[in-house]
């Protein structure tokens, strides 16, 4: 039953997903390890190595912190059984909160009680994405909070045009300083509605730091940002040095004439994602992790 195979996947992606660091995050952290120049940053990126290094070894979450699970489904049109899905999902956040284990980290935000098993009121929170064919993708991001406290929305004055944009995203990385635990991925998005771009900003962060933005202009943009953003000398854990950020990663929609909306979102250094391919006969193809 597609049910039972949704929910042991997710399970196998929140377990990999918590405890492995997609190989293009890892890289890209080896990578500013060995250019850091500062001794502090350079001592604090060897700290996270390690520590992801050890929980690999001990199959022991990354970060304490484990994130709101939230889950991208694209369905194929013609996959079966779509209804159970969410069901499933939300069976295997209890069932990997329980077993991995994950930090109960559902609130009522007005009663303040913790449900203790990650599931909520539209927690996890399920996007969904129609797409051709009869194949199930599924994508897991368990969002740290340190991070996520950081996120800015902007409605800009659209007279202002790039300038503005770029000035939005750099006074963000400055005010966030160390609070989103860097060096992190920036996820931008531009355009559509308030709602609209951050969602698009926490869609940018899917795609992975080795994946150039296939609009030319848009991947000079990201590179520029990523520049500025090092520029500011902030650092690994804020604490001084070249890496401030891995990448920047930008998302898009059009716009209304009267409105330039523009958030950021920030992931930590502990950009976790998983995926997994379902096929229509229930075999299951993982997509970022060797499964454990
Ligand atoms: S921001 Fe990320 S690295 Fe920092 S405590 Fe939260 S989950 Fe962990």
């Amino acid at each position: 039953m597609l049910e039972n195979i949704v929910e042991d996947v997710a399970v196998n992606l929140l377990r990999s997903a918590v405890i492995e660091l997609p190989q293009d995050v890892k890289k890209a952290i080896q990578l500013a390890y060995q250019e850091e120049k500062s001794e502090a940053g350079k001592t604090q990126l060897k700290a996270i190595l390690d520590n992801v290094e050890l929980a690999e070894r001990t199959c022991s979450p990354i970060c304490q912190d484990t994130g709101v699970i939230i889950f991208y489904v694209k369905a194929g049109a013609q996959a079966k059984d779509l209804d159970n899905v969410e069901k499933a999902l939300q069976n295997a956040t209890k069932k990997a909160t329980m077993d991995i284990p994950l930090r109960p980290n559902a609130i009522d935000p007005f009663t303040q009680k913790n449900t203790g098993d990650n599931t909520g009121r539209f927690i996890p929170f399920v996007h969904w994405e129609i797409v051709p064919g009869d194949d199930i993708e599924i994508m897991v991001m368990p969002k740290g909070g340190g991070s996520e406290n950081v996120s800015a929305l902007g409605m800009l004055n659209p007279s202002e045009g790039l300038a503005g944009l770029k000035k939005f995203v750099i006074d963000a990385v400055i005010k966030a300083g160390p609070m989103p635990c860097p060096p992190t991925i920036m996820g931008i998005g531009v355009g559509g509605g308030a709602d609209i771009s951050m969602k698009l900003a926490k869609v940018a962060l899917l795609r992975p730091l080795d994946q150039t933005n296939p609009n030319p202009d848009l991947a000079k943009l990201e590179q520029e940002l990523y520049k500025a953003a090092n520029m500011t000398g902030i650092g690994p854990m804020g604490l001084g040095g070249r890496f401030t950020v891995l990448g920047v990663k930008i998302e898009y929609a059009h716009r209304h004439p009267a409105s330039y909306p523009a958030a950021v979102v920030f992931q930590c250094w502990a950009a976790r994602r998983a995926a997994a391919r379902i096929h229509c006969d229930g075999t299951v193809e993982y997509l970022t992790h060797k499964v454990r």
